[in-house]
């Protein structure tokens, strides 16, 4: 039998397992050119890139290859995700512990 983890919470899933796929892409086509790409000096920015030892995001497509990210959700958390699949209201300052 498979065991499964929330992805949010970390908290062993039983039977109540839900999943949320994501589709992320971008609406422009990110190979294409701009004039501000031809002003940055590529082997400068990656010399630098290298000897600062920068983690450098990776595309979309190379995550799992289709840009579609898979999580899995015990019941609260898929509650709570309904509410504010972007965690906006998680992020407020209004939200903040007093402690
Ligand atoms: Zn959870």
């Amino acid at each position: 039998m498979q065991h499964f983890t929330c992805d949010l919470c970390g908290c062993h899933i039983d039977d109540q397992r839900y999943v949320v796929k994501l589709e992320l892409y971008p609406t422009f086509n990110p190979d294409e050119l701009t004039p501000a790409d031809l002003d940055v000096d590529h082997l400068q920015a990656v010399s630098q890139s290298i000897m600062q030892g920068d983690d450098l995001p990776l595309p979309v497509e190379d995550i799992n290859g289709t840009g579609i990210l898979t999580f899995d959700l015990c019941r609260e958390c898929q509650l709570r995700f309904r509410r504010d699949p972007l965690g906006k209201t998680s992020r407020s300052p209004m939200h903040f512990s007093e402690n």
